[in-house]
């Protein structure tokens, strides 16, 4: 059977081993995120040639997501290394201070705003929640705190404010030269990091598009703000992800659960794409099979109808790396087969603005109705498939193209599979025969089942879907005869 939920895997040290990556995509990787906040440009430049190279040979089309490191704001470093704090400490965020000389007294800090953005009675969140500081009093280039939950804290940490609000621009001088890079590597999707707001997601894009990139852009959601302004954030976006580890230092880890439910309910009714990320198969890092827990968080993320799960530092620098991929992939066919997985009332009562977008609900429908064993979407840009898979179903959605960018651009969307197809020249008769071919050379039907075939008056034309046949595997018209 096939899995209908993606799987993104973060490339790092442990998988550039090419053993190691060919058995990711083997067992079945459908996009790799290259994180470029860590590592340098040549490391990616190799990674993703490595990918090219393998999947060229496994004949599988595999996307590549970008990630930019965005604004992490972040303290400086101390004379040790480390320091340890504890609960009832005073301790000194200090803008002036030497970077390299922080001690257990106060520490530098690399975003200098910081002093402007907080306030006394604030909470400061660093490395990821861990420890607490509770403001005191903000006077010139100075944040005095204390310390509310204490621990080790070492070197270049990130700090949270609790409730957001902190004003660092979401692209850095550095993303803009990361951006440059994913132009040139060739990046299918790019991920923007501590979005604030749509302004924020549009610049990405022209900056993206300046630099010759034509990436779909993904915003994630990881400040508190940008909750207040989801639905434009959304609008601009190609697809949206949830960023859980900073998203939940930011609102609370006990209204990570509700707010996942809500970004995977919009982004899908607003025809967007939506990626659950962060800690899903966390103690994979170290172990060879995973929690309960995790077990129920990637079924239910899978149940709530998130397009794609990702892993980070499981593949990253995990020591099980294209286990934990298996072990996602089948918790995700099992979820899969619940009845909830497949049904939807997506849209059921809403006006449709598009012939495209109408051809692709009334397809939907009729699939979901009729017992079709899968559908074939002749698309130039991949629009149609994308507004098939935002309807639930079990049904499999082939997305036939000639153009290598939509097929890695589908790689992300929920029950479509990519595949290679020119039409450009053939008649109608031709194509639909050639359509169930792909179907029958995927082993998801056979002769005397059912399909639908969608598409427009072949002329190659982005946007044209306008048809929509319903066919029988063996019942076609032969080609030669309808010429005769
Ligand atoms: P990151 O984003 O891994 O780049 O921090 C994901 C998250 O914050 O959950
Ligand atoms: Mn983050």
């Amino acid at each position: 059977m096939h899995r209908r939920t993606k799987i993104i895997a973060t490339l790092g040290p442990a998988t550039d081993d090419p053993a190691v990556m060919r058995d990711l995509i083997n067992a079945g990787v459908d996009v790799v995120r290259i994180n470029f906040s860590h590592g340098a440009a040549d490391q990616h430049r190799k990674r993703v040639q490595m990918l090219r190279e393998i999947t060229e040979q496994l004949g599988r089309e595999v996307g590549v997501l970008g990630d930019l490191q965005g604004p992490k704001i972040r303290i400086d470093q101390f004379v040790e290394g480390s320091i340890e704090l504890d609960e009832g400490d005073t301790f000194v965020l200090d803008a002036s201070l030497d970077p390299a000389k922080g001690t257990r007294e106060r520490v530098g800090i690399a975003y200098k705003d910081l002093v402007k953005d907080v306030q006394t009675g604030d909470r400061l969140m660093l490395d990821d929640g861990r420890l607490v500081l509770q403001v005191g009093e903000v006077t010139g280039t100075e944040i005095r705190t204390h310390v509310v939950v204490g621990g080790v804290l070492s070197n270049n940490k990130g700090i949270n404010r609790q409730g957001g609000g902190l004003s660092a621009v979401s692209i850095s001088e550095k993303d803009r030269a990361d951006i440059k890079l994913a132009a040139e590597v060739g990046v299918d999707y790019l991920a923007v990091s501590f979005v604030r707001s749509a302004a924020d997601v549009k610049l990405a894009r022209e900056l993206a598009r300046t630099a010759g990139c034509q990436a779909g852009i993904v915003s994630k959601i990881e400040r508190a703000e940008a909750m207040d302004v989801i639905d434009d954030i959304i609008a601009a976006s190609d697809a949206v992800m949830i960023a859980r580890g900073d998203l939940g230092v930011e609102i609370g880890d006990a209204e990570l659960p509700a707010a996942q439910k809500h970004l995977i309910n919009k982004s899908r009714r607003m025809n967007r794409i939506v990626i659950t990320a962060t800690q899903m198969m966390e103690s994979m890092i170290n172990n060879s099979i995973p929690t309960r827990a995790e077990v129920f968080d990637v079924a239910n993320a899978v149940l709530d109808g998130t397009d794609v799960v990702m892993l980070s530092g499981e593949t990253a620098v995990g020591h099980y790396p294209v286990q934990v991929v298996e072990s996602m992939s089948r918790i995700c066919i099992e979820a899969e087969k619940q009845r909830t997985a497949r049904q939807s009332q997506h849209r059921i009562n809403e006006p449709f603005e598009f012939i495209d977008e109408a051809i692709a609900m009334a397809t939907m429908y009729a699939a979901n109705h009729l017992g079709v064993r899968a559908i074939a979407a002749l698309t130039e840009s991949g629009s149609t498939a994308l507004w098939m898979s935002r309807i639930s179903s079990g049904i499999p959605i082939y997305a036939l193209t000639r153009h290598v960018q939509t097929r890695r651009k589908v790689t992300l969307y929920r029950g479509v599979y990519p595949a290679a197809f020119n039409t450009m020249g053939a008649s109608h008769a031709h194509v639909n025969k050639e359509a169930v071919e792909v179907l029958l050379e995927n082993g998801v039907v056979q002769d005397g089942d059912l399909v639908i075939i969608t598409k427009g008056d072949l002329k190659g034309v982005g946007g044209g879907t306008n048809a929509m046949k319903i066919a029988r595997v063996g019942g076609l018209i032969d080609p030669e005869e309808e010429n005769a």
